[in-house]
């Protein structure tokens, strides 16, 4: 089944607001098999949200619109539909006295104008909101059906959980969408797309996106059917083939961030960590600190921007500073094992780089990054220079250190097996 999405408000076509259900509602459908071909936003008008219905009815079987319920004149939703489907406006009395009896608890008297909210087409089911005013209506028509939900997201999800989902399972054919989604670090959307797309066009069942996100590459694969084991085998053979073409740079098969991951790891491994941050200035420490149940292996870092402090603070001899300069592999290193030694962390980690716009040369543009990640066996560094603003570059920086640690854990420690290189 197809469905659209209409969500009403003038609100949302100002840059003050966003319209956030109709991500909750493409996700509840897409879990039920009903795939979302076009979202509108109308705002509060009358004609333009009758020709937005009027067209949607042409061509979908399902419209989900939210907003425009409540009591005031420019909440048009109901009187709009009603209208477009030749349905008359009848009072209803049970959602009238609800209303009144909402209005007594808090101890007024219902205003004039909440009748309105009351006011149900002929035919049309009423979706009670015992989380506010208005109700929601469910409406069938030519083989259409219509939800019209209330705006609040705290209204409008549980009214959907409640009262919309039973009734589309009701119609439903069984088919679901199955989901899964990958994610790769160190390597650039083309280099991705060029190595998975031999594999993704051989399964002409399942939908591939690839979206580039800071530092990461996301993969999802969708694939409707009502088959749910030929779903996970397919799924499962892409995921492997994928795994084959990307060799280690997947870090994620279910979703989850780097800090996730890398904390996962961390856990299982009973290890510690700690960091000396220069032009990071301590998002590592923050990411690997969003998490929950971090103190088991975050001892703590420093963020040590002046050459004084990354001497004080993660002894960093101050001639190697001058010889090499802050931003170089030597700091980097000197830096991951001052921090390791000094908290008695399993890993140190330093990072140092020019995150811009000022302070590039020749020799080392804005972008160079060092990032080292000190152990008891011995020291891993990479030194690169990622593009983009300041904020890209710093993101980026915690990205590799986080994906160095991740790689530390996945070859024990020891060197990734020779391979054709996945790096772009
Ligand atoms: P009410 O009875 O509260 O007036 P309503 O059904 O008329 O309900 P609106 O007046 O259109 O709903 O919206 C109420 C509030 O709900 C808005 O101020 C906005 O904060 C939120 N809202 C409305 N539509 C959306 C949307 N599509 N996504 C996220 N929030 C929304
Ligand atoms: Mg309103």
């Amino acid at each position: 089944m197809k469905a659209e999405i209409i969500a009403v408000g003038s609100e949302m076509l100002t840059p003050d607001r966003i319209d956030t259900n109709s991500l909750f509602l493409t996700e509840e459908l897409n879990k039920l098999g009903i795939e979302v071909v076009r979202k509108s936003i109308v705002g509060d008008n009358r004609d333009y949200l009758s020709a937005a219905f009027h067209e949607a009815l042409e061509r979908v079987e399902l419209i989900i619109a939210s907003g425009g319920l409540g009591p005031t004149e420019d909440d048009l939703t109901r009187e709009t539909v009603a209208d477009l489907l030749g349905r008359k406006l009848v009072l209803n009395n049970a959602i009238l006295q609800y209303i009144e009896g909402r209005f007594r608890q808090l101890g007024r008297e219902m205003p004039a104008v909440n009748v309105r909210q009351a006011m149900v087409p002929e035919g049309a089911e009423v979706l009670e909101n015992p989380r506010g005013s208005a109700p929601g209506l469910w409406l069938e028509a030519r083989g259409r059906r219509i939800a019209l939900l209330p705006g609040p997201p705290r209204e409008l999800k549980p009214m959907f959980h409640e009262q919309v989902l039973p009734r589309l399972e009701r119609l439903g054919s069984g088919i679901r969408m199955f989901h899964r989604e990958l994610r790769v670090a160190g390597m650039g959307e083309s280099a991705v797309e060029q190595r998975i797309k031999p594999i993704y066009t051989r399964y002409a069942d399942v939908n591939t996106t690839i979206l580039a996100a800071p530092g990461e590459i996301q993969i999802h694969l969708r694939l409707w059917t009502g088959d749910a084991a030929h779903a996970q085998k397919t799924l499962d053979d892409i995921t492997q083939s994928f795994q084959l073409a990307l060799a280690d740079r997947i870090f994620s098969q279910d979703g989850s961030s780097m800090e996730e991951v890398v904390a996962h790891i961390l856990s299982m491994n009973n290890a510690t960590i700690s960091a000396a941050e220069s032009c990071t200035g301590g998002l590592l420490a923050q990411r690997l600190t969003t998490i929950a149940g971090s103190s088991s292996y975050f001892l703590g870092g420093v963020v040590c921007y002046s050459n004084e402090l990354k001497t004080a603070w993660a002894d960093v001899p101050p001639e190697l500073i001058l010889s090499k300069g802050a931003v170089s592999s030597e700091v980097a290193i000197a830096l991951a094992h001052g921090i390791r030694r000094s908290t008695g962390s399993t890993l140190g980690v330093g990072i140092t780089g020019i995150a811009g716009p000022g302070g590039g040369s020749e020799e080392k543009p804005v972008g160079t990054v060092h990032v080292a990640i000190s152990h008891a066996a011995g020291v891993k560094e990479r030194g690169t220079r990622f593009p983009g603003d300041r904020e890209t570059i710093r993101w980026h920086a915690s990205q590799l250190a986080l994906d160095m640690v991740r790689i530390h854990f996945l070859y024990n420690g020891g060197e990734p097996p020779a391979r054709t290189s996945a790096r772009s």
